[in-house]
């Protein structure tokens, strides 16, 4: 096996489709010299070798030592240096790379090779010692911490390399590292030795091979350091795939004010806006723009300082966009005029800038609909829809900043200065802004507990930006005029002094910061959607968002239904394109005013005639629901679920004082109605008397129900709506209790018709079922011969099937996903592999008995989007969600096609 691939002088062994073999970074390093861009030559160690480093106890393939010399040696012929060289030293980068980007988690060293000797040899060669000694430094710097372990320790506030810099500096009389001269430089040189001895009791290693290995080791060793792994698991990347190694030529982009550093998005990655994007630093290397110790400027201003350079940048611009055809994420150094491009890869961005550039991009003809369909994440679409902050009440909101908006949407919360401290609040329930000079990979965990994030350091491109955007946080990074005092905890921004705990607004959108909290309103989608206002149908978001939308419906086979009860919810759903309604859940409207009395007077009666007495006061109700549904769905089907919940659920919760109440009104003896409470108690209600078990036992509920649903479609269809009724009988176990069901449904359906003299054309309707218990599905073809429509409620299916109680499994799944028995929470997403089986068993089987029908799910599921997929790999007609996912869905389902 090759275990290491050469890129350099326009050619490579690889190419950009073995991101698996060669990490990212390493395939588009190589893809990059393929199109003929200035890029270091190097080689890369392979994926493979992390997991065979991995699987034998951290030892290398056999050949792997002479494969690397090879290449290094084709890595000098093509730079026209020699590693190690007293002449013309090559020093070299050596840098992480997994399959996908996991920025800042693991180790990068640069400047290798570097020794006592090799330090004057490249002070002398180039001319420019202060170069050579400020290469050294960094080199020490980074080979210190992160091969030798001496990093501040447990207690140490500072970082004791930052300590030593910082003495040379004051020392110095200067602000900034690049001001040090060679004399400086040389004085930490030797601190940073002597410290690297002291704290390791070793000597830092002169021979470059040596440092080679041991930085080699120390990347694929941060595969599985603490940071890399929460972030593995929040992104859930198998720790199998291993990282590649890259190990490349250095060019310098700190020798003197021809030289420079950057980062760049080809467009916005906050908002998608069409513009170069990016900042850089002169006389600077590696993560300097990043780290935020110096502040960068613009990609703009590049044009001044280095005027050759950022033409051909903005040439590279458009060839990546061209070859790529997508948002490129890029990194590049100038050394001496020349410029290096470093890396490239697809840039991470918003939903909103998601949903921008894929719609640009088709524009431009550079991408087909299928492809911009496939690129936005359906769950991004979520971030269109999230409340902003009211106009008005931004404007009368006490502004004590502003930074870059990083990442867009509007965010309130109580300020805390530490990852811990906003983890610790948020699992207390509190809503949590952090607030940090800047954010390190070490604060992953506190953003991500955190609504919003806010920095008062560092650019576009820095930590907090990056993080924030890909996890769709609100963000706004680099409020310089913004002070914290991490040891008294407080912001302070134009005079305001908040203090830990206090509440801060962040908008997103355009960077500003108040004190206090901001009343939301509704988003722009939203409110050009749902309240049809004029001012937001005219805003980028909401034209991009509605075309979208059409070309989604235009792909999908999966309807989309909505889960609505009320009829407010139904134009709601009918505005975002719900085709109907999946789940009407009659239960909900049983609480409603003083229905909940006549429900009570129902279940307590212990004669069929007070039962019929009560059941009569409910219908007139019942039928008012049903009628606004109807009204509201303008023709589109409704399936409408008989009584469900167990009955106890309607007076197990009464205090004392409402039972003497109704014992009043009903004339009976308080000690009647506990009595009656105590028997209807169970001890697992969720596998008891309910659903269609109800119904079996009560046919008079089944009867009152169906009855008003049936009067309701008359009504409406009479003043000209057209009806869809589909009743459904929830919890079927058992296919006779299906029929049972049924039987009481049509006798009621003939009584209404009877009454109102219609012909069975003039009142249709359908029965079917919630496919819930695993029996139903496993004797889907016993059950179809009657149903003319099945519904998967996956929410109670993972339950019985998992056995796995919704309401209490929170307190053990994390704990599940954490040693990985589970990925995600299967009440969140289908479990396809086991409840998926359930699903496939009982649309086969249902099919089998009766070709026509219709078959959806209400659950939970109907929203997420890979459960939407495996939907309509299924065969199903529909799936049904709230309506504020019906965007996502549709998606989802478009995507499924494709
Ligand atoms: P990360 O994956 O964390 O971004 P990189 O491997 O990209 O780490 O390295 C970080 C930075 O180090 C790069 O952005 C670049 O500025 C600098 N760097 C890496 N390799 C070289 C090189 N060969 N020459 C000059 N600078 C380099
Ligand atoms: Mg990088
Ligand atoms: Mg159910």
């Amino acid at each position: 096996v090759k275990n290491v691939y050469f890129f350099g002088g326009g050619k490579a062994d690889g190419d950009g489709s073995q991101k698996n073999l060669l990490g990212g970074k390493g395939a588009n390093l190589a893809e990059m010299n393929r199109i003929g861009l200035p890029v270091p030559a190097g080689l890369t160690i392979t994926t493979e070798v992390c997991t065979y480093y991995y699987d034998n106890a951290k030892k290398y393939p056999a050949t792997l030592d002479a494969e690397i010399d090879a290449n290094i040696a084709k890595i000098e012929k093509v730079m026209g240096k020699k590693f190690g060289d007293l002449e013309n030293p090559l020093l070299l980068s050596v840098r992480s790379g997994a399959r996908e980007s996991m920025p800042g988690m693991m180790d990068t060293i640069l400047n290798l090779g570097i020794n006592d000797q090799v330090v004057e040899a490249l002070s002398e060669k180039t001319g420019n010692p202060k170069f050579a000694w400020d290469s050294y430094r960094r080199f020490l710097q980074m080979y210190g911490s992160v091969v030798m372990g001496v990093e501040a320790e447990e207690g140490e506030h500072h970082d004791p390399y930052e300590v030593i810099l910082d003495k040379a500096k004051s020392n110095a009389q200067v602000e900034i590292d690049s001001e040090l001269s060679e004399a400086d430089l040389r004085w930490v040189v030797a601190e940073f030795k002597q410290l690297i001895k002291d704290r390791s009791g070793k000597d830092f290693p002169e021979d470059p091979r040596e440092q080679l290995m041991g930085s080699v080791n120390a990347v694929f060793n941060s595969w599985n350091n603490d940071r890399a792994k929460v972030y593995r698991q929040k992104y859930g990347i198998p720790a199998e795939w291993g990282t590649a190694v890259n190990v490349q030529a250095m060019v310098f982009g700190n020798t003197g004010p021809e030289s420079g550093t950057g980062v760049a998005f080809t467009r916005d990655p906050a908002t998608g806006e069409n513009v170069f994007y990016g900042e850089y630093l002169i006389d600077a290397q590696g993560e300097d723009v990043v780290a935020g110790v110096r502040t960068p400027k613009p990609i703009a201003n590049m044009s001044k300082d280095l005027p050759e350079s950022h033409k051909e940048l903005l040439e590279i611009r458009k060839v990546l966009e061209a070859h790529f055809k997508d948002v490129q994420d890029i990194e590049f150094t100038i050394e001496e005029g020349k410029l290096w491009m470093l890396q490239t890869r697809n840039g991470k961005r918003t939903g909103f800038a998601a949903v921008n550039i894929a719609l640009d991009m088709v524009k431009e003809k550079l991408i087909t609909q299928e492809t911009a369909i496939l690129r936005i994440p359906a769950e991004d679409l979520s971030h269109l829809l999230a409340p902003i902050f009211d106009a008005a009440a931004e404007k009368k909101a006490t502004n004590v900043g502003a930074g870059l908006p990083a990442g867009p949407g509007a965010a309130s919360g109580q300020i805390y200065f530490t990852a811990e401290a906003a983890v610790e609040a948020a699992e207390k329930g509190q809503k949590v802004i952090l607030t940090r000079q800047e954010t390190s990979p070490e604060d992953l965990r506190g953003m991500i507990a955190a609504e919003g994030i806010l920095t008062t350091r560092g650019g576009a491109s820095s930590h907090a930006a990056l993080v924030a955007r890909q996890m769709g946080k609100v963000c706004v990074c680099g409020a310089h005029t913004m002070d914290i005092d991490y040891d008294a905890k407080t912001l302070t921004g134009n005079g305001v002094v908040l203090k830990e705990g206090d509440f801060l607004s962040l908008n997103g959108f355009v960077g500003n910061v108040y004190a206090g909290e901001i009343e939301s309103s509704p988003s722009q989608v939203i409110q050009g959607l749902i309240e049809n206002k004029a001012a937001a149908k005219k805003s980028a978001t909401y034209t991009k968002f509605v075309q979208l939308m059409k070309w989604a419906d235009r792909l999908r086979k999966l309807d989309i239904r909505t889960n609505s009860d009320t009829p407010d919810q139904v134009k709601t759903a009918v505005k975002f394109g719900a085709q109907g309604i999946g789940l009407t859940r009659t239960e909900h409207m049983f609480f409603e005013g003083d229905r909940i009395d006549a429900v009570r007077e129902m279940i307590l009666a212990d004669s069929d005639e007070g039962k019929a007495k009560a059941l009569k006061k409910l219908l007139p109700y019942q039928k008012k629901d049903f009628t606004g549904i109807f009204k509201a769905l303008e023709g589109r089907p409704a399936t409408i679920r008989l009584l469900d919940p167990p009955l106890h659920e309607f007076i197990g919760t009464m205090t004392h004082q409402q039972i003497d109440e109704l014992a009043g009104k009903l004339g009976v003896e308080s000690s009647f109605i506990h009595s009656r409470i105590n028997a209807l108690h169970e001890e697992n209600p969720m596998l008891g008397h309910r659903g269609c078990r109800l119904g079996i036992v009560y046919p008079e509920i089944t009867k009152m129900q169906a009855t008003a649903i049936l009067e309701a479609a008359v009504e409406v269809k009479k003043k000209g709506t057209k009806v869809a009724p589909e009743i459904m009988v929830p919890l079927v176990s058992y296919a006779k209790e299906f029929e049972l069901q049924k039987e009481v449904i049509d006798a009621a359906a003939a009584e209404v018709r009877e009454k109102h003299g219609l012909k069975k054309n003039q009142l249709r309707y359908t029965v079917g079922t919630m496919m819930e218990i695993p029996r139903a599905c496993l004797t889907a073809d016993a059950v179809a011969e009657t149903a003319e429509f099945f519904s998967f409620g996956t929410n109670d299916l993972t339950q019985t099937c998992l056995g796995l109680s919704r309401d209490d499994s929170s307190s053990f799944l994390p704990a599940y996903q954490e040693a990985e028995v589970v990925d995600t929470n299967p009440f969140a997403s289908l479990d396809q592999t086991g409840v998926g089986q359930l699903v496939e068993t009982g649309v086969a089987k249902g099919r089998s008995t009766n070709e026509k029908l219709k078959i959806g799910i209400c659950g939970e599921h109907g929203g997420d989007p890979e459960s939407v997929k495996f939907f309509h790999r299924t065969g199903l007609n529909y799936v049904s969600c709230s309506p504020f996912r019906i965007p996502v869905a549709k998606l989802a389902a478009a995507q499924a096609v494709l």
